[in-house]
């Protein structure tokens, strides 16, 4: 992987990335929140709840990259000024979706992290908007994309100037079906031997299930993950995107205490 030049491990360094208090690829971080900010009262109080519980970092999608033209598609700017409430109220830094090269600029002044989505990876204008974006961006792995592929995606954004890149794992297709993905975490420590950007696992997209998703997100952090990336809903089966793959807030709070467990124990290890 030669021509990944910046991307590239050359040395013992890890990238580092300041997001408020919270310092990625040093401090684990969880993020969680709903697939799509629905309305405000919804958006608040899964904010409060998943900071309760021990999130970092509040998640929720205003733009929706949707299968069927006639799905939700997200409540636009309203759905970012809803987080930027719940970020005032809570303090939890925001994560959100940008899909259009023409939204990041202005996206900026309502999120603290640019998501770009799966189906986005390869969308190259919108990797070099990002990379001129001051912003951290949190990359998606494509539903198809190899890690060499990623890594390169990765590479655009870093040489535009924006070195703020962590990598999420999310799955990938196989032709397995009973999952909605397969969560690839041997991908986890191979991009550890292959660049020093952090990567973290959304085992929420990676399963599919919610029966899955504490034990994938256990199996994440074994794997060396920096964070996760966890969907959860007041009330899942009414989610208006992803109502498979939501955690109740109780959910949520029995995973993160697990998490935080089992960190502790890797802790002790070294
Ligand atoms: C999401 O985070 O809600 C999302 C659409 O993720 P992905 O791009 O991984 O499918
Ligand atoms: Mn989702």
């Amino acid at each position: 992987m030669n021509e990944i030049k910046l991307v590239s491990r050359t040395g013992g360094t890890n990238t580092h990335i300041q997001i408020g208090r919270l310092t990625v690829g040093l401090d684990f971080i969880l993020i969680a929140g709903p697939c799509s900010v629905e309305n405000e009262i919804q958006t608040l109080e899964i904010a409060r709840a998943v900071q309760a519980a021990g999130a970092d970092m509040l998640r929720g999608g205003a733009f929706k990259p949707r299968t069927s033209p006639y799905a939700f598609q997200g409540l636009g700017l309203k759905g970012l000024k809803i987080l930027a409430m719940a970020r005032e109220e809570t303090g939890l830094p925001i994560v959100s979706e940008v899909l259009d090269t023409r939204d990041v600029a202005w996206m900026c002044d309502y999120v603290d992290v640019l998501q770009i989505g799966a189906r986005n990876i390869q969308n190259f204008p919108l990797l070099k908007e990002a990379g001129k974006a001051r912003k951290p961006v949190l990359l998606k792995r494509g539903m198809h994309s190899t890690l060499s592929e990623w890594l390169n995606c990765a590479e655009y954004i870093l040489s535009e100037g924006n070195p703020n890149v962590i990598l999420c794992e999310r799955g990938i297709r196989t032709f397995e079906t009973y999952t909605r993905n397969t969560l690839d975490l041997s991908a986890v420590p191979a991009i550890k031997e292959l660049s020093h950007l952090p990567v973290i696992v959304d085992p929420a997209h990676g399963t599919g299930r919610v029966s899955l998703i504490a034990p994938m997100s256990l199996a994440a952090v074994a794997s060396g993950a920096d964070g996760l990336i966890i969907e959860v809903h007041g009330d899942p089966k009414m989610a208006l995107s992803d109502s498979d793959q939501a955690l109740t807030p109780q959910q949520f709070l029995a995973v993160s205490r697990k998490i935080r467990s089992l960190r502790l124990f890797m802790e002790s290890l070294n």
